[in-house]
């Protein structure tokens, strides 16, 4: 008996040579996830199937947490694999299989046979009924209910047979590489890495850009960017990080400016820069962890200013989420606990007490250009400076 984890994919996408794609990309993606495991494995596709074979001594909890961080993936089945086809065979291992992963008897279940070679003895109903009759023989409390069954045994005969009936739920979503690849804003705070999160789970491949404004932030916020972008990787696959020293930028704008549009002008300055590296490493679109409302930036007038800069599209996946339900997410992908460490912010630090709600974009466009001077120079500094982490 061999371990095996058989992985169930959601069918929708699977047209034409989209399938081919998708199952590479699923692929590449599960290889990625295992490696971190530090098991050995392999990873075969076989018949419109996918298989993960791991050594007979594992640790079933790390590879069921490790497949569970790949999108695509919805189901993952614990498989008992017997090399030899012999009738006689299935039906002890089927028995062994009931009475190992099912203590108490008094369940019902219901068996579902795939035959792949035409060429078996018996078909799949009669595999159904001599299997289930073995099963009822083996234990007396144990009832067949074919309509809704507590115990699915599912039996597949191919070129080895399957056996199994626990279906561990996976992320769902997309493999990621199918998607084209974004630019990820990411912060130190709840909402973007739950963003990232959510856009790579659609099968779009991320990069990332963190604003950084020494010395008023500290390498420590810096680091906590870097551990965030690390648990996102965990589903996404490696995450080439931009760290863009913000610090002149703010500085001019925090001169030059009224204060109380010092976020917004900051925040179009951040989206121009995001863009611009964005370009330079054929990201298609830019995606932030904004959501209407809940910051005086994040007023629909305040999200009107911020993407009349952006000339490639924004994805704003959390746009219409309450914080609570944002939490929700950050919580079960581990980033929350990260993200509440209370370092300082680029955004709160030179932040004004009463900014502006409902900027209006010619009042801000016209206050930009008393930056017209050095804000180019600044710019392509920054630019210039830009620190690539290879976060994975
Ligand atoms: P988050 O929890 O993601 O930090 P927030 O509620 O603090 O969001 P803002 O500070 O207004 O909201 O930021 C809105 C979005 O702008 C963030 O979700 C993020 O995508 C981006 N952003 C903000 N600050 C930075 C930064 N220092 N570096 C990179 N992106 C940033
Ligand atoms: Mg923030």
């Amino acid at each position: 008996m061999a371990h095996t984890y058989l992985i169930k994919y959601a069918e929708i996408a699977l047209k034409g040579k989209n399938r081919y794609l998708f199952e590479e990309a699923l692929v590449r993606q599960i290889r990625y996830a295992m490696k971190r495991t530090g098991e050995e494995f392999t990873v075969r596709r076989a018949q419109g199937r996918i298989y993960v074979d791991v050594p007979e001594e594992h640790d079933e909890d790390d590879v069921v947490t490790a497949l569970q961080h790949v999108f695509g993936i919805v189901g993952i089945c614990p498989v008992e694999k017997l090399t030899d086809d012999d009738f006689a065979g299935i039906c002890e291992a089927s028995v062994r299989h009931i009475d190992e992963n099912y203590p108490d008897k008094n369940i019902t279940f219901k068996v579902e046979s795939r035959r792949a070679r035409k060429d078996y003895p018996k078909n799949s109903m009669e595999i159904n009924a001599d299997v289930g009759e073995a099963i009822l023989e083996a234990f007396p409390e144990i009832r067949v209910d074919v309509h809704d069954p507590d115990v699915l045994l599912y039996i597949e005969i191919r070129e080895d047979v399957s056996i199994y009936s626990r279906v561990i739920p996976g992320p769902g979503g997309i493999p990621v590489g199918t998607g084209g690849k974004a630019m990820l804003l990411l912060s130190g705070g709840i909402d973007s890495p739950v963003a990232g999160y959510m856009i790579a789970k659609r099968g779009v491949n991320i990069d990332a850009v963190y604003f950084h404004a020494p010395p008023y932030t500290s390498e420590r916020a810096k680091q906590k960017v870097v551990d965030l972008a690390k648990i996102v990787s965990a589903y996404t696959g490696p995450i080439y990080l931009h760290v863009i020293n913000f610090t002149d930028i703010q500085m001019y704008i925090y001169d030059k400016c009224p204060h109380d549009e010092l976020t917004i002008i900051m925040r179009r300055y951040m989206m121009r820069i995001a863009q611009q590296i964005a370009r330079d490493t054929e990201c298609a679109a830019l995606i932030t962890g904004e959501s209407i409302g809940q910051v005086a930036s994040q007023t629909t007038q305040s999200l009107v200013c911020t993407d009349e800069v952006c000339e490639m599209p924004v994805f704003r996946p959390l746009i219409g989420f309450d914080k609570s339900e944002i939490v929700e997410i950050s919580k079960r992908i581990e980033t929350f606990e990260t993200s509440i460490l209370p370092y300082e912010d680029c955004c709160t630090i030179f932040v004004a007490k009463h900014p502006v709600t409902k900027p209006r974009l010619d009042v801000i466009k016209k206050h930009e250009h008393d930056l017209d001077e050095d804000i180019d120079r600044l710019v392509q500094k920054a630019l210039d400076e830009d620190e690539l982490i290879i976060v994975r």
